[in-house]
């Protein structure tokens, strides 16, 4: 989808904290860990290029999701390692060794499918692979040395590159150490026990890298914490600094005054208790903007205003303690006056968690990037 530039609602993004977040994690856990940054999801709704292109000289690789994701990196000029976090289709291989994208092998079953398909088109020696290794998370990756070794087996016999094995953890954001503990014994053990060590063991996400920064290895995959968030909410508290990377803001489209028993959107669900201001906010939940953050509230003039009625798909309207003009600025997230509205605190009013509101905000919304 293309964005909507011809509308006031933008979400500024501020390159810098991506920088500084960054340097302040790699002060912090103070060992030299090459750091990947984790990209998926176009950067966590903060723009996968843009953000790859501002990192670029400060992390050692990229991680994303699937292999478009990679596609996109590399044909924007980004030259360092790519990994796929997940598993793709075996038939799409040779596309990830033309552009020398790194996959992971989240089974032996895959692994066999892909050689299976191998044709001598396939240029396989230019195969980079990270083996995953399901410690307890039970999404993908295998489950025994035995699994691991017949991979590595394999791939030698072809002339493919084991080049890193790594897993990751559930709990990680957690205060319960329990199931980390396992999932981190576990992943040892068959590290321990493999035909040969790869260049890359590694098993840190954000939290782990935070919360448990013994257990960083040779990558850290820093996807949370890069953006200015807190991995765990308001669980745990963080161990450095970290800046808000991302503001959304709009302005007023359309201002009137309502009488007593009139009613405001979908369903009529709102009707006024007495004369009231309602302004009219071009977003909605085609913006990622969900219909429950109705009752929540926006910023105006240094001041809360109150969502209501129903959430449209590209508009939603505000109750307003002044008759402000046309163009009034809103934020959505970010400082406005003495006031602030934080990614946790619509995740806490959705009850969901922050990653899931920025990932959402849609290409729809226009990105905004200062202090490049
Ligand atoms: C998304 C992801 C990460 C990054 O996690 P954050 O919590 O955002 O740091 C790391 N590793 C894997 C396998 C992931 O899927």
């Amino acid at each position: 989808m293309k964005p909507s530039t011809h509308r006031p609602t933008q979400a500024i993004i501020n390159l810098a904290a991506i920088r500084s977040n960054i340097e302040n994690f790699k002060a912090y856990i103070n060992k030299k860990t090459e750091i990947w940054a984790v990209v998926k999801a176009n950067g966590y709704g903060h723009g996968a290029i843009r953000v790859a292109q501002c990192v670029n000289d400060l992390v050692e690789g990229f991680c994303v999701s699937n292999l478009d994701e990679a596609i996109e990196l590399r044909s924007h000029g980004i030259v360092k390692p790519i990994l796929v976090l997940s598993g793709i289709m075996p038939e799409d291989v040779k596309i990830a060794i033309n552009l020398r994208v790194t996959l992971t092998v989240p089974s032996l079953a895959w692994f066999k499918l892909v050689v299976a398909n191998l044709d001598e088109t396939i240029a396989m020696q230019h195969l980079k692979f990270h083996i995953k290794v399901d410690s307890g998370m039970g999404r993908i990756g295998v489950t025994s040395v035995d699994e691991a070794n017949a991979i590595i087996d394999l791939a030698d016999k072809l002339g493919i590159d084991f080049d890193g094995i790594f897993t990751h953890f559930a709990t990680a954001d957690e205060l319960a150490k329990e199931k980390f503990d396992q999932q981190k014994m576990m992943f040892d053990n068959i590290v321990a026990d493999l035909l040969r060590r790869p260049k890359y063991v590694h098993s840190s996400n954000s939290a782990a890298g935070i919360w448990h920064k013994e257990s960083i290895q040779d990558i850290e995959r820093l996807g949370e914490a890069m953006y200015g968030l807190n991995p765990s909410g308001h669980t745990l508290e963080m161990t450095y600094n970290i800046t808000p990377v991302l503001e959304l803001k709009s302005e007023l489209t359309h201002v009137k005054v309502i009488q007593k028993g009139q009613t405001v959107g979908y369903g009529a669900d709102f009707v006024a208790p007495k004369e009231t201001i309602i302004g009219t906010v071009p977003i909605g939940y085609a913006d990622g903007w969900t219909r429950d953050m109705t009752g929540f509230y926006v910023l105006v003039n240094g001041k809360k205003c109150l969502i209501v009625g129903r959430i449209s798909m590209d508009q939603m309207t505000i109750e307003l303690d002044e008759r402000y003009p046309i163009g009034k600025k809103i934020t959505l997230i970010g400082q406005n006056g003495d006031e602030k509205i934080t990614v946790d605190d619509i995740a806490a009013h959705r009850g969901t968690i922050n990653y899931e509101v920025v990932c959402l905000l849609s290409d729809r919304i226009k990105r905004k990037y200062i202090n490049d």
